[in-house]
């Protein structure tokens, strides 16, 4: 089968790697902007796979560009682990090139002062009662252009979005009759001895995190200030955590797809330092993403943050500890009210000393190869656009097992109030 990967960064090295572990994928082209990181890539792994690899430079934002490289090369999927800028660009070159989609984060504009956008971005946040730059709507729009094509387009496959989605399906399919609580955990307790560093594209991180918080309650929105609700949870692997609620993007799919539910809340933990860094670097101006004016030249603040800080994966050798990320669901089962806990817990030293990536990468870049390969051989297979929830989550469930991010189902948790 042959597969066509767009990026080459942190999350792209991890879903290579493991794309050449699995026999299903015969013909692998890695393109990116930088061909330089898909040709150093392609000679690591030369030696350590049967699939035939090749490399070619593409510009994700140029849906000539992607139609030609896919009408060359011929790809049965796709998989996008470039930006979540490019989403619909590579969604529509798919569709002229007759290609499957696969994603691992939602589409989000690029510049976010564009009055076009501006515009539909508002009537949203009114509609909808969340502020966040990203939603589905973007991509749930294309559903009908998939299923005249016959093709499918898998939104979201990596740990969260991605696996914490498909905990849900599976918690409902074998513990629940009706889920009615769930809230989605994740724990990085790694540290990589920087001052201040993000575990994936910085601009990206930054934009979420400084954003408002969010959480879906009683069939609607509510929104807080960011970093405004805050728990201490003891995560296994990593101890006590202060964790914060932020808008997620699966919550989005989770509440329209999760029959029965009332609420989902999203917390990530994070240390007293980042967040003084965060907030300072917002107070000057840093995290702006729209263009000014710097000796006579524009520059994004934000694109120049990114430049200045570690490149997230160049953190791999430094970065000790582990991450902890997993959902509680809470509802009922034969009439009784129940809670589990379903979670990974992942070491960034040994991720990096199978792939050369950090855990991040490594719990992104795992579940982005397995959606990849339940599409890639029908085993999920409906024409159309998709989130991972809407699939049978079992051969997902065993595949992360396989592939180096086992999970454990903890039938008495300890619950977030
Ligand atoms: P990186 O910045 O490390 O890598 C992005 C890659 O995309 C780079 O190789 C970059 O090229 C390439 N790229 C960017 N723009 C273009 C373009 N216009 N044309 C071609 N290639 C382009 O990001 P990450 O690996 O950290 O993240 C990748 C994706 O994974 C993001 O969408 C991120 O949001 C998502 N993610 C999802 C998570 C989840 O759990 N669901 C968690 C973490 C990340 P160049 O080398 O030239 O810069």
């Amino acid at each position: 089968m042959k597969l066509m990967v767009i990026g080459c960064g942190g999350v792209a090295t991890v879903a290579i790697y493991k794309c050449c572990e699995n026999p299903i994928f015969t013909e692998i082209l890695l393109a990116s902007r930088t061909v330089s990181k898909c040709d150093a890539l392609a000679a690591k792994l030369k030696d350590k796979t049967n699939a035939k690899i090749t490399t070619a430079t593409v510009d994700a934002d140029s849906k000539e560009s992607l139609v030609k490289l896919m009408k060359e090369f011929g790809p049965h999927t796709v998989l996008n682990v470039a930006l979540p800028y490019q989403d619909l660009t590579i969604m529509d070159a798919c569709l002229e090139a007759g290609a499957n989609y696969i994603d691992t984060a939602n589409y989000e504009a690029e510049d976010t002062e564009d009055p076009e956008w501006r515009a539909i971005y508002e009537k949203r946040c009114k509609e909808k009662g969340f502020t966040a730059y990203f939603d589905y709507s973007w991509q749930w729009a294309y559903d009908e252009k998939f299923k005249a094509a016959g093709l499918t387009a898998l939104l979201g496959t990596g740990f969260d979005p991605g696996v914490t989605q498909v905990y849900s399906a599976y918690a409902l399919k074998h513990y629940f009759d009706e889920i009615n609580y769930i809230d989605i955990l994740d724990c990085n307790g790694g540290d990589h001895g920087y001052p201040f560093a993000t575990n994936f594209n910085p601009e990206i991180n930054l934009r979420e995190v400084s954003a408002n918080g969010s959480y879906w309650e009683d069939g609607h929105w509510v929104e807080t200030k960011p970093m405004e609700i805050k728990r201490v949870f003891n995560f296994e692997g990593v101890g006590d955590k202060d964790m914060y609620l932020l808008h997620h993007e699966e919550i989005e799919s989770l509440a329209k797809n999760i029959p029965g539910i009332k609420r989902i809340r999203f917390f990530m933990t994070f240390g007293q330092s980042y967040l003084t860094h965060m907030k300072c670097l917002e107070n000057v101006g840093m995290l702006r993403t729209d263009p000014v004016m710097f000796e006579g030249r524009e520059i994004v603040p934000i694109k120049f943050l990114k430049a200045l800080l570690p490149d997230p994966a160049s953190l791999g050798p430094r970065t000790v500890g582990k991450t902890n990320i997993g959902c509680i669901f809470t509802g009922k089962k034969d009439g009784k009210e129940k809670s589990i806990y379903i979670y990974n817990v992942c070491d960034h030293q040994e991720c990096f000393k199978e792939t050369g990536a950090q855990a991040i990468s490594y719990t992104t870049g795992v579940p982005a190869m397995i959606g990849t390969a339940m599409v890639a051989s029908g085993t999920w297979n409906k024409p159309g656009v998709f989130n991972v929830e809407e699939f049978d989550p079992d051969p997902y469930m065993e595949a992360l097992n396989k592939y180096g991010l086992p999970w454990v189902v903890d039938e008495n948790p300890t619950l977030v109030d």
